[in-house]
């Protein structure tokens, strides 16, 4: 009989991969950990029932989330990641010319541990001498920054969604957004996932709302993920200063997904978004 992983992408429509192999599971202090390898996608991450990142399109995401900001800062010496555990955003981050100190604050560690031992591919860069891991929560990191001259001139939320009790939750707040505008330099930029629009729009208009009070300019791009419901993904920035829709700087290396016109493309919005975010923007007023 095959066995199947479902997560529902709503009360009317499921995503189903088909399990070749069960891996890896355990619960820990933070979320339930599964590892499975799927026909379609080989190994795969699934966080309390939710899939997380799979070897076959991890690229798309990842390359997406690092490139897009990192290209369009003139100069980003300093990158601070939060969530990120399973590696895969950091190592697309260290290929960017001129970054020299980056810091990951991973609230569990055995995502850390879990990635290391079946996604090598993911963790290739984990001990870069340029990456420092922190284990913690990352609104409570950002909170203590408020006191250090610590500051980055990219930050980028790489953590799982805000939906359900999980504590990807407290990275979704007006709270976190004012802190993390805190721990910018000037000019500095930061980016977070914003789901997928035709499930969760209220995500995209709750952060697009109140980023947009915070920050002098706030973007939404997206790109197609296919293992995340309805295969379209938003990202929403904060810039104190860059526009993110142009890039200002090309990668030395190659890329499975980013490209220049890559880049331009994704800020261009189809009508159906950009009407999705005016109206829930007025709905979280
Ligand atoms: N790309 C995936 C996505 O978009 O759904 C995210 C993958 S990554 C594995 C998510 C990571 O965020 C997890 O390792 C989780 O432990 C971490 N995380 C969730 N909430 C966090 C928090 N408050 N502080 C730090 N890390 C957090």
């Amino acid at each position: 009989m095959s066995l199947w992983f479902v997560e529902s992408a709503s009360s009317g429509h499921k995503l189903e991969w088909k399990i070749r192999r069960e891996v890896y599971s355990t619960q820990s202090a933070f979320q339930h950990i599964r590892v499975v390898e799927t026909e379609q996608f080989g190994m795969a991450l699934i966080l309390d029932g939710i899939m997380q990142t799979t070897m076959g399109d991890e690229f798309i995401y990842h390359e997406m989330l690092a490139f897009v900001p990192l290209l369009s800062h003139p100069a980003p010496k300093r990158v601070l990641i939060i969530g990120g555990g399973d590696g895969g955003l950091s190592r697309e981050v260290l290929k960017v010319p001129g970054v020299e100190h980056v810091v990951m604050v991973e609230i569990d560690p055995i995502v850390v541990d879990v990635a290391k031992r079946y996604f090598p591919h993911h963790t290739e860069s984990l001990n870069d001498s340029r990456l420092h891991i922190v284990f913690e929560d990352g609104a409570a990191f950002l909170k203590s920054q408020a006191h250090t001259p610590e500051k980055f001139d990219v930050i980028l939320v790489d953590s799982t969604d805000p939906e359900g009790d999980g504590p990807g939750q407290f990275l979704y707040t007006s709270a976190f957004h004012a802190d993390v505008k805190n721990a910018l330099n000037p000019g500095g930029i930061y980016v977070q996932h914003t789901g997928a629009p035709f499930y969760n729009p209220e995500v995209l208009g709750m952060v697009t709302e109140d980023v947009g009070k915070k920050f002098p300019l706030c973007q939404t791009y997206w790109a197609t993920v296919p293992t995340y419901p309805g295969g379209i993904f938003t990202f929403t920035a904060g810039s104190l200063g860059p526009d993110l829709s142009q890039p200002i700087r090309t990668l030395p290396c190659e890329t499975q997904w980013y490209t220049p016109d890559i880049h331009r493309l994704a800020f261009a919005l189809p009508p159906y978004l950009k009407n999705l975010i005016r109206t829930e923007i007025k709905a979280t007023r």
